[in-house]
């Protein structure tokens, strides 16, 4: 077990929510404070405010992964006898560095738009608003033929050949290669200055353009020649597609006033504000954590017999009413879910990395409203 410095924390937890995926003009990364530092205890929270940051104090927090970014619109001042001047100069004073992940924590693959679509148990969930289609490349590699299997399993476990849900997948033909070596060369087959033919596997398969560097590092160690030829073309097709918000749908149809008491229990609310008849039927469900109001057409356009958004505005309710699409706002704070979410996601990366970190889950209460 080893105490990992705040840049192997933050590395790691971006291969799960990569900066890439937030949506443009968010704001992303350290906030506050270094990352050069070791890191030992990290406290996972919804928001920052002040009494969080005090929380932090009391817990010897060394970094805090925050969803909502404490500095959002550009800061004037930092005035330390005003509570958001005193919030920084807490964090600063006490050594806390704070990270933000926030669209990219929302749109990644598991993140908090698929932990709001499990709570709210819906089945054959798919992406409600694609933001981001990952790029592909092709990569073909000749081998003898003594070592197409060799280099075959080394890209497959790197990544490369993932197609739907079979991995490992590629194309070989045989043909026949040849070379000379030159002075100097220390060839596997052949010898200098002697024209050489060689049965080759020319073998090919898809790399997602992320997995690249470590498929060809895995190609290269796997393959036994000094040269190795091989090309990568850019592909027109895409791979993955990531987005905000989910669709999905309920294992059974229900009323909106059922799936209304539903929502509340499922995302552990006092209560939440419905538009549309209380009668009607629902099981195509649209989520999207925080405030979905700009998507209210592409939840409809979706498909979706109702949409779970929070912070809805009186005349997106009136626009929704008018398409014909039920709402259902449990409020912002059902965003919370990702402290649990990404404590569970810290916790097995760090395991597997043999990292000494606590994690700690951010108790303090940060809901402003009070529903009575
Ligand atoms: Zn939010």
């Amino acid at each position: 077990m080893k105490t990992p410095n705040g840049y192997e924390v933050i590395q790691l937890f971006e291969q799960f929510a990569p900066k890439h995926l937030a949506m443009e003009d968010d704001k992303i990364g350290l906030q506050i404070g270094t990352l050069n530092k070791p890191i030992r205890r990290i406290m996972i929270t919804l928001d920052v405010l002040e009494h969080v940051v005090d929380e932090a104090i009391e817990q010897n927090i060394d970094l805090i992964i925050a969803h909502h970014p404490p500095i959002f619109r550009p800061l004037k001042h930092i005035v330390t006898d005003q509570p958001y001047g005193r919030m920084i100069e807490k964090c600063i004073k006490h050594n806390i560095a704070i990270y933000a992940a926030h669209t990219n924590l929302d749109i990644a693959k598991g993140g908090v738009n698929d932990w709001l679509a499990e709570a709210l148990q819906l089945q054959n969930v798919d992406v409600l608003v694609p933001t981001y289609e990952e790029p592909l490349k092709k990569l073909v590699v000749y081998v003898p033929r003594t070592h197409a299997d060799a280099v075959r399993k080394a890209i497959g476990d790197a990544g490369a050949g993932h197609i739907g849900n079979y991995s490992h997948c590629t194309f070989n033909s045989e043909g026949i290669g040849t070379f000379r070596p030159e002075e100097g060369a220390n060839p596997f087959i052949g010898q200098q200055g002697t024209l050489e033919t060689v049965e080759e596997v020319r073998i090919e398969t898809v790399v997602p353009a992320r997995l690249q560097r470590k498929v060809v590092q895995a190609m290269l160690q796997a393959h036994p020649y000094e040269e190795v030829a091989y090309d990568i073309y850019p592909l027109e097709n895409k791979g993955t597609t990531y987005g905000l918000g989910r669709i999905g749908t309920l294992s059974e149809e229900m009323t909106l006033q059922q799936f209304a008491e539903h929502v509340k229990l499922a995302l552990r609310v006092p209560a939440v504000r419905v538009v549309g008849e209380l009668t009607s039927r629902v099981r195509k469900v649209a989520v999207i954590g925080g405030d979905g109001n700009k998507y209210i057409h592409q939840a409809k356009m979706s498909g979706a017999d109702v949409y779970v958004t929070g912070d809805l505005y009186y005349h997106v309710a009136h626009d929704a009413l008018m398409l014909g699409l039920n709402v259902v706002d449990p409020g912002h704070h059902v965003e919370k879910v990702m402290k649990e979410g990404v404590a569970n996601v810290l916790k097995t990366m760090f395991t597997q990395q043999k990292f000494d970190v606590d994690i700690y889950v951010s108790q303090a209460h940060t809901e402003p409203f009070t529903f009575i």
